[in-house]
């Protein structure tokens, strides 16, 4: 199949050539409702270049097998495939691949620590710092270990332009504390927040950090050794790869001693009538037959990434954020949630009394996607007032004149509407 790709080349073009990196993303091409396609729910999930699709169709089609222990050709290959993909996605965090555990996703990666070093770690009396702007994935879990293990849940309160109140967090961070788990960027204000000074914090106060990284790693580069932290959560298809693979980054000394999650094959070195014993990192913490393909297409993901450039992708989308933060702003009627500065493109907002669901419909028809709910942050809906936004949020693919046809079908949805 002969199909383009604007970083095959690998130069790294002077300019961003944005003509040719939308050309590499097949979906970008098609109508919806016989529009244009509009794609503005990138934080939901993002669409996937020619390179992935390629990469997942050729280990499908040339090296398939499972992994592990295989002695024949494709059980080899698809086993170094595998083992591969874990090397890339290390290396593109500054990790070591025995540090890198493929899961589902974000959920599944707090999910993996929650009851594993959760239960472990996690006492009667002890307390687990969140936030308020955490997403339902990064909440529910603690909840759920807290439930068990009678310890107790407190939040850091959010300003109404997004930050973190930085004094509630050093007010309630104490000897009590035994993990802080706070969001990289938030998925309904965009904003980013200080994740090196709380994971800093947290080590100095004894308490363990996770971050959740659903929302950062698809846009900057990620350093798990400048920032700090103990985990590290983030989701592939977030970030240009296939759904259904992700990858949980832990400090090795805490890994090691993190008893296994679920049971079955490939994690185990030895199995006897009487019990068994653990297979090393990373294997310990991956029961059954891992998602390969997604793997192979998350490593490809993020070389795509590597490819165009982080750097050059984040200032791209600062400047389309700041185009859309102007554009929106002067509708009239309109409010965004979240701050101007230090943020990324996840756009918050409402319109008039338009209920963000209607929005959706509405601009559905003009073939633009964005996304209306709680976006599983009903505590911070709650606490902004409101009960759902919409929200339109870009990606490296994404143009002006997308916010442009945002700001239209708008217009569209004002006049049935009849706001003035
Ligand atoms: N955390 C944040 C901040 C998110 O935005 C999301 C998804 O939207 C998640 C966690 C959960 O990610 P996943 O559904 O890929 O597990």
């Amino acid at each position: 199949m002969e199909t383009p790709d604007s970083t095959s080349d690998h130069t790294p073009a002077a300019d961003y050539d944005i003509e040719r990196i939308r050309a590499d993303f097949p979906i970008l091409g098609r109508l919806v409702h016989g529009f244009p396609l509009v794609y503005l729910d990138s934080a939901a999930s993002s669409q996937k270049p020619y390179s992935v699709i390629q990469a997942v169709d050729a280990y499908y089609s040339e090296i398939h097998a499972n992994v592990h222990r295989g002695a024949h050709e494709l059980s080899i290959r698809a086993t170094e495939a595998y083992e591969g993909a874990r090397e890339v996605v290390a290396d593109h965090i500054g990790a070591a691949p025995a540090e890198v555990i493929f899961v589902r996703g974000t959920t599944e990666a707090i999910n993996l620590v929650a009851w594993t070093w959760g239960a472990a770690h996690v006492a009667e009396g002890d307390e687990i710092l969140l936030t308020k702007m955490e997403h339902h994935s990064n909440m529910v879990p603690w909840q759920i270990l807290a439930g068990r293990a009678g310890a107790v849940v407190k939040y850091v309160d959010v300003r109404p332009d997004g930050s973190l109140v930085m004094e509630d967090y050093d007010r309630l961070l104490s000897d009590r504390t035994c993990l802080v788990a706070v969001t990289h960027v938030s998925n309904t204000l965009g904003v980013v927040n200080p994740v090196a000074e709380i994971a800093r914090k947290a080590r100095e106060a004894g308490a363990v950090c996770l971050v959740d990284g659903a929302q950062a790693a698809p846009h900057m580069q990620v350093d798990v050794q400048a920032i700090g932290c103990d985990f590290y959560a983030f989701s592939g298809h977030k970030m240009l790869a296939p759904t259904g693979i992700g990858a949980l980054w832990g400090r090795r000394e805490l890994l090691e001693h993190m008893p296994p999650w679920q049971g079955g094959g490939e994690m185990i070195s030895e199995v006897r009538l009487d019990g068994f014993t653990a297979a090393p990192l990373p294997h310990k913490l991956e029961a059954g037959t891992p998602n390969i393909a997604g793997a192979v297409g998350f490593a490809e993901a993020i070389r795509y990434l590597q490819r165009i450039g982080l750097e050059r992708i984040h200032a791209w989308e600062r400047d389309l954020t700041a185009y859309a933060l102007d554009s929106l702003g002067a509708v009239e009627g309109l409010e965004i949630y979240g701050p101007k500065e230090d943020r990324v493109g996840v756009i918050s907002f409402r319109y008039a009394d338009i209920h963000a669901h209607d929005l959706a419909t509405i601009l559905d028809q003009k073939g633009v996607a964005i996304r209306a709910g709680h976006h599983c942050n009903q505590p911070l809906m709650n606490h902004l007032g409101v009960d759902a936004t919409a929200r339109a949020s870009l990606y490296l693919y994404n143009t002006r004149s997308e916010i442009d046809a945002l700001v239209d079908a708008l217009g569209l949805a004002a006049k049935l509407f009849g706001v003035a």
